[in-house]
C-alpha cells in the first residue's frame, strides 16, 4: 500500500522537479536532480549561474563472474560533500544537534531537513516516520530516506537504536512490502549521526537474494550475515542489534523480501584500496557498487569484489 503510494508521489515529485538541490561550487550556484526523460526517470546537473547544462554520465555493468553490479555515478560526485577517502577506521561523526548533517536544527539551510517535502508518514507505535527523498538519489526510480518525528517535529537522535527505535522500526519493516529498507550504523556506511534508514524499490534482483540461507547464517555468497525471518524470528532481531551496539560492532541491516539481514562489519575496514571512492555501505554489500572514479569502475573485478567484501565484514 505504501509503496504504491511512494511510487506516486516519487514520480510527481520529479515531474514537480523537486528532486533537485541546489548548491555553491565556487561561487557558482549548481543543480543537479532527476527530471522526467519520456518514460524514463534521468539524472540531469546545472550550472544555474552560467545557465548552462553539466555533462555527466553514468554506466553500469556486471561484475563478470558474479551477481553482483557496479556503477560509475558522475552525477554523484558533484555533490558538495565527499565521502572520505582515507583507508581504514574513521574517526566518529559528532553526535550533537549543531554539526548534523541533515541540519534538522537548521531552518535557514537549504538542504536541511526540516525543510524538505514529506512525500509520505507512516504512523507506528513511538514515532511518525516520514519518507523524504534523498538530496543525491543513489537510484533514480526512488530512494527514500525515512526519519521519525514526534509531534510534527524532527528531533535529533543519534544513529544508534534504543527500545522505542527498535519496536518501531520492526513494525515498518512488516509494513512497507515491496521497499528494500536498510539501516547503516556509523562506521558501517552512515555518514550522517541522526536516526535514519534508506529505502528503495524492489524492482530488480540483488545478488544478495542468490544466498542461500542455513540455520540463521547467509552462505554461498562472498560474506555472511545473520538472517531472520521477519514473520517467525522477529524476537531475534532486536536481541542480535542489540548485542552488536553493547560490542561496539558497526552493522548493517537490510531488509528484503520479508527477510532481516544483519551484516557485522570491521570497523578497521570502512574504506578499502580495491575500492577507495568512499566507505562500504549496504549498497554494496548487497550487490550494487556505486563509485564517482571512472578508473575504479573500470578495474573493478571478481577478485576485488571478494577482497573488499572480506575486508569489511566479520566471520560469524
Ligand atoms: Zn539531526
Amino acid at each position: 500500500m505504501i509503496t504504491q503510494k511512494l511510487k506516486t508521489f516519487w514520480s510527481q515529485a520529479v515531474t514537480k522537479g523537486k528532486i533537485a538541490s541546489e548548491f555553491k561550487v565556487n561561487h557558482e550556484t549548481w543543480q543537479f536532480g532527476l527530471k522526467q526523460s519520456g518514460k524514463n526517470i534521468t539524472y540531469f546537473a546545472k550550472n544555474l549561474t552560467k545557465g548552462k547544462d553539466i555533462s555527466a554520465k553514468i554506466l553500469e555493468r556486471k561484475i563478470a563472474g558474479t551477481n553482483f553490479y557496479i556503477q560509475f555515478n558522475e552525477f554523484r560526485a558533484l555533490r558538495p560533500v565527499t565521502p572520505s577517502k582515507h583507508l581504514g577506521a574513521h574517526p566518529c561523526v559528532s553526535e550533537k544537534a549543531r554539526d548534523c548533517r541533515f541540519s534538522c536544527q537548521d531552518k535557514k539551510d537549504s538542504l536541511s531537513i526540516s525543510q524538505r517535502e514529506i512525500l509520505q508518514t507512516l504512523k507506528l507505535k513511538n514515532y511518525s516516520w516520514n519518507f523524504y527523498s534523498n538530496a543525491f538519489p543513489y537510484d533514480a526510480t526512488g530512494h527514500f530516506l525515512i526519519i521519525p518525528s514526534n509531534k510534527n517535529k524532527v528531533t535529533h537522535l543519534i544513529q544508534k537504536f534504543d527500545k522505542k527505535l527498535l519496536v518501531d522500526v520492526l513494525d515498518l519493516f512488516k509494513k512497507t512490502e515491496g521497499l528494500i529498507i536498510i539501516f547503516q550504523s556509523l562506521h558501517a556506511g552512515a555518514s550522517v549521526n541522526h536516526f535514519h534508514l534508506q529505502a528503495f524499490f524492489h524492482n530488480r534482483k540483488y545478488a544478495l537474494e542468490s544466498g542461500k540461507i542455513y540455520d540463521n547464517v547467509l552462505d554461498n555468497y562472498p560474506v555472511p550475515a545473520f538472517v531472520y525471518d521477519l514473520a517467525k524470528e522477529k524476537n531475534h532481531i532486536p536481541k542480535a542489534i542489540t548485542i552488536l551496539q553493547e560490542e561496539n560492532i558497526p552493522f548493517d541491516v537490510i531488509c528484503l523480501n520479508k527477510r532481516v539481514y544483519i551484516f557485522p562489519r570491521n570497523p578497521l575496514h570502512e574504506v578499502v584500496s580495491e575500492f577507495p571512492t568512499g566507505p562500504m555501505g549496504a549498497m554494496e554489500i548487497m550487490g550494487k557498487f556505486v563509485t564517482t572514479d571512472k578508473k575504479v569502475y573500470q578495474n573493478f573485478d571478481i577478485h576485488k569484489l571478494y577482497r573488499s567484501l572480506n575486508k569489511t565484514c566479520f566471520e560469524i
